[in-house]
């Protein structure tokens, strides 16, 4: 089955994604590009529907069944049970999500499609962190589902392969992308929570966005650092507007995650404090990468 149609352009030159359990940065240098995106935005209506059904299948469950709970609404153990009971209108509330999920389920492939198709056309070598997803499922859980970041990078795989592609996916701890500052060399472990990279060198940063910008000026499992000195006096100002500007459908929230209230010294007097939290990797359970 062909993944990659001829009337896909494939872009030349490297792009950096770096990619949470909802978002994804995609960050070209060679093309002067910086996005902001969160994943299956265009899903959440459906999704709203299909939570509104499991909820009235589960009042129909239980008007069906009041034996099998207990009176705190408990389902009682097995011992006790008796058999399941299902009303036609209980199975029809069930045809109706299997429905909405196989739909949310084509919707969700091509939409992840349209983002792979957008990111390989600008560029053939893709640079990304090997990231754990099966860590982002424990720590996100339904969002994650939901979303699906470990599908997309599937497609995309699949997708750079038969466009020949690269897609060079590293090791974190050998890059770091996440706490090291390309300037000054600093290497600063940042809570999850702090969205900013702001270093005392003068470098300010979209935290998830710079993580993509230096995932370009990898070259194997290593960071070129002067790769990136090179490149950010040009893609600064491009980083900047995509934090300002990230691709969410209209009339939609941005998520939190994109660090929408702006870096703490441009809010608070008191900068840097949260990047200078050094915690022992073990403990530090609010960090992916
Ligand atoms: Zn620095």
């Amino acid at each position: 089955m062909p993944y990659w149609k001829s009337k896909h352009k494939l872009g030349t030159g490297t792009v950096g994604l770096d990619i949470g359990p909802s978002t994804i940065s995609v960050v070209s240098i060679d093309n002067k590009t910086a996005e902001l995106h969160q994943f299956c935005t265009e899903l959440e209506d459906r999704q709203k529907d299909i939570r509104r059904l499991q909820r009235k299948q589960d009042r129909q469950r239980r008007a069906n069944n009041p034996d099998n709970f207990d009176q705190k609404g408990r389902v009682k153990a097995r011992s006790e049970r008796k058999a399941w009971k299902k009303s036609a209108r209980q199975k029809a509330t069930q045809e109706k999500i299997a429905e909405l999920k196989r739909r949310e389920a084509a919707y969700r492939k091509s939409l992840h499609g349209a983002l792979v198709n957008h990111i390989l056309s600008l560029g053939n070598q893709i640079n990304l962190e090997k990231l754990s997803y099966r860590s982002f499922q424990r720590m996100y859980g339904k969002s994650v589902g939901f979303r699906a970041p470990g599908m997309f990078v599937e497609l995309l795989r699949r997708k750079a392969a038969s466009a020949a592609a690269e897609v060079n996916e590293f090791p974190t701890w050998s890059t770091r992308l996440s706490s090291i500052c390309h300037s000054c060399g600093t290497v600063e472990k940042k809570p999850l929570s702090v969205r900013w990279h702001e270093c005392e060198c003068g470098v300010v940063a979209q935290r998830d966005l710079y993580s993509a910008f230096l995932a370009c000026c990898v070259e194997g499992d290593r960071l070129v650092a002067g790769q990136a000195v090179e490149a950010w006096p040009a893609m600064d100002a491009l980083l900047r507007a995509a934090a300002s500007e990230p691709k969410v459908a209209t009339g939609r929230r941005k998520p939190e995650s994109f660090g929408g209230r702006g870096p703490r010294s441009q809010s608070h007097s008191s900068a840097n404090t949260e990047c200078k939290q050094l915690r022992p990797l073990s403990q530090d359970r609010g960090e992916v990468a």
